[in-house]
């Protein structure tokens, strides 16, 4: 086994080689940009190399650099991770010429599985089934037309060097063809610098189901069984799971015989992927290889109680396979869910800014994240916009299911836009529950994955008011403590006025809602009034300052709060509500005024009341003058209404955000 060795990666996967590495006491190197000097990854390796500025051309992908970081500080190897420098043959040629092990499959083998043409040859060869299409060299538009026509439409245009989902387009009909070819090789000359594509049947409905490989340079090579991985936006995963759903044992054994065929054709050694697109008959074909740890590899570890970054670094250093294939068996059902900082509503739009808030599940044999980031820290446009993994384990499917959902619940970020509330949809899903995958799931239930935005409710509402109003009770505790005289009046939290009922309104904006919500105070509790009517709350304020226990109509239920600006985002049973706290006082108060305001824009004295209780008014009736700093300000009516009471009367004094009258809306 290696003392040390180098991990040419970032984020999460690098975190977690670290992990393995650490438990194994082999000492770890670590590389980085300039954007990831305080990284997590940076933290956790015993040492770390800066490589150059964000931009992966100039720091991940600069692999003589990093050989050269290699071979000053030590390492024997190299773990690639996935990405950057994973797939690339001239770099693990460079590592063998230097003497530096790198940790993934022999150079002749990457090469053979780097063109997904070539890869499709070599498995017809050795009679792995393939998706009918074209894959050979010749790529004028006569050929590729020809194959088309004999596969029959609609078909799909690969990019023979593609990956991540890029340079593919599906093709309906003959007239489309020309332009599905031309975008496709645009795509991929950009992505992959190189334009040749390949055509296949574009099978419907189909599940991506792939097998885990192993192999050892001793002859040795087996299979750790499948994952299924159909639950997929632009071609790219989201939601994984092994096994996967419904499939026989039978079923299972020749795929897994057939990767382990596909595998040593090329004599293969390390992690592998093949990739197969499965019919819902259960026919399947080979899709790709891909020669390196997967993304989603977790899910394969928590069924077989493997660590497969231990198996990567044995088989590297010349070690057998750690266990062969009779002693490899599934236990229990694990998922994965890729958290992405990616808008949904925006076509899963990928997301940048500061993870201002971030609360995870506890971890646990149930629980498992994976995670390059922590709180505080910047999703960059430089890099893959993954925030975690998180996986969940359990004795059967539904179990897991149901851990799923609750640990997706349980995961709170602030800052950024994430796909969250999609993952939780999908969780919830009847469809998903029931194991009906296929790789168009998302587009099939799009309606009922990502829903028009609703109104924010009540209880939303409640949780946001009992947050604010806890919150300032807690610093208005501060202040009196600090202030020496706890019994002062200026500290009093149970509203803004002493001689009649104490009440106080809370204004907020939902999207294009403006709403308010009028608080009675009352000894142990307080009456809210929502749109949706009266509702009787109390709670407590947990010493982290941002969860309050509520309980709201006798129910009672466990929320967060996060202030950002002056946005509330509230947190509770895993759904995220964004309300914006409005001052009427400070937002344009000129204009409050004059719409009419109820409330006192700053401390004076009532000079005029010109309204009745019981009275009926009209939007701009003028209701009372408050006179302030030498200036008159007319507070009229801002909806028609009742007067329903009058809280100052003339000549009294009051303070600035006092409510001063009350209008009941007609
Ligand atoms: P998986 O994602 O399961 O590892 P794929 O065959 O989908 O397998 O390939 C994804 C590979 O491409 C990974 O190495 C990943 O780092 C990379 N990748 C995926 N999406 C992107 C992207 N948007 N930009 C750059 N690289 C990407
Ligand atoms: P990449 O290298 O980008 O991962 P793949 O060949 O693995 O490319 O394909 C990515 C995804 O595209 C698959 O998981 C599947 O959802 C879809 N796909 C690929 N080939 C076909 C096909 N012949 N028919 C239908 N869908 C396909
Ligand atoms: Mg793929």
């Amino acid at each position: 086994m290696f003392d040390k060795i180098l991990i040419a990666n970032r984020g999460e996967i690098a975190c977690r080689v670290a992990r393995t590495c650490k438990r194994l006491g082999v000492r770890t190197v670590a590389v980085y940009s300039e954007a990831d000097a305080n990284a997590r990854h940076v933290l956790l390796c015993d040492e770390a190399y800066l490589l150059g500025p964000a931009p992966s051309r100039e720091s991940y992908l600069r692999g003589e650099l990093i050989l050269e970081m290699a071979r000053q500080s030590g390492a024997q190897a190299i773990h690639p991770g996935y990405g950057f420098l994973s797939e690339n043959a001239d770099f693990a040629a460079a590592c063998e010429a230097a003497g530096i092990v790198f940790i993934g499959p022999p150079v002749g083998a990457i090469r053979a599985m780097g063109s997904k043409s070539a890869a499709k040859a070599i498995m017809a060869e050795a009679a792995v089934p393939l998706v009918p299409g074209y894959h050979g060299e010749n790529q004028d538009y006569a050929t590729l037309e020809q194959a088309a026509q004999a596969i029959g439409y609609p078909v799909l245009i690969k990019a023979s060097a593609g990956g991540g989902g890029k340079g593919m387009r599906v093709v309906e009909t003959a007239e489309q063809l020309k332009n599905g070819i031309a975008a496709a090789k645009r795509e991929a000359a950009a992505a992959f610098g190189d334009d040749r594509v390949l055509v296949e049947k574009y099978l419907l409905k189909p599940r991506h189901i792939e097998i885990q490989v192993f192999a050892d340079r001793h002859g040795n090579a087996v299979y750790l069984f499948e994952r299924d991985c159909s639950i997929q936006r632009r071609h790219q995963k989201v939601l994984e799971e092994a096994p996967a759903p419904g499939i026989s044992a039978d079923r299972r054994r020749q795929m897994g015989e057939a990767a382990v065929a596909a595998a040593r054709t090329i004599g293969y050694v390390g992690a592998g992927t093949v990739e197969f697109i499965a019919q819902q008959d259960g026919a399947f074909f080979f899709m790709e290889m891909n020669t390196r740890l997967q993304v989603e590899h977790p899910v394969t570890e928590m069924i077989t109680g493997q660590d497969l970054v231990e198996w990567q670094l044995r088989v590297a250093a010349g070690e057998p396979l750690p266990c062969s294939q009779e002693h490899l068996v599934i236990n229990g059902h694990a998922f994965e869910a890729r958290i992405y900082a990616e808008d949904p509503e925006r076509d899963f739009l990928p997301a940048t800014g500061r993870l201002e808030y971030l609360r995870t599940p506890a971890e646990g044999p149930h629980v498992r994240i994976d995670t390059g980031v922590s709180q505080g820290d910047e999703v960059s446009m430089h890099y893959d916009p993954m925030i975690a993994k998180l996986i969940v384990w359990d004795r059967d499917r539904d179990n897991a299911l149901r851990r799923l959902r609750q640990s997706l619940a349980e995961y709170q970020v602030v800052g950024v836009t994430t796909n969250l509330t999609f993952l939780s949809a999908v969780a919830a899903h009847p469809a998903f529950a029931a194991g009906d995958l296929n790789t168009g799931f998302i587009e099939q239930h799009r309606a009922e994955l990502l829903p028009d935005k609703q109104p924010v409710s009540d209880r939303i509402l409640a949780l946001a008011t009992l947050g604010r109003l806890l919150k300032v009770n807690a610093e208005a505790a501060g202040r009196a403590a600090r202030s020496g005289d706890p019994w002062s009046p200026w500290h009093s939290t149970t509203g803004w006025h002493l001689n009649e009922e104490p009440r106080h309104t809370l204004y907020f904006r939902d999207g294009e809602r403006d709403l308010a919500v009028t608080v009675h105070y009352r000894a142990d509790h307080s009456l809210l009034d929502l749109p949706g009517g009266r509702m009787t709350v109390r709670g407590e304020l947990l010493p982290n300052g941002n969860d309050i226990l509520a309980d709201l109509d006798g129910v009672r239920l466990h929320a967060t709060l996060v202030r950002q600006g002056d946005e509330l985002i509230v947190l509770t049973q895993g759904e995220s509500h964004r309300l914006t706290l409005r001052n009427p006082l400070t937002e344009g108060m000129e204009d409050e005024v004059d719409s009419g305001s109820l409330v006192s824009p700053m401390p004076g004295a009532i000079i005029a009341v010109l309204v009745e209780a019981g009275q009926k008014v009209k939007p701009g009736d003028p209701l009372m003058i408050l006179e302030a700093m030498k200036m008159e300000h007319t507070i009229t009516a801002p909806y028609p209404g009742q007067v329903d009471s009058i809280r100052y009367q003339v000549g009294e004094q009051v303070q600035e955000g006092v409510e001063l009258l009350v209008i009941s809306e007609e």
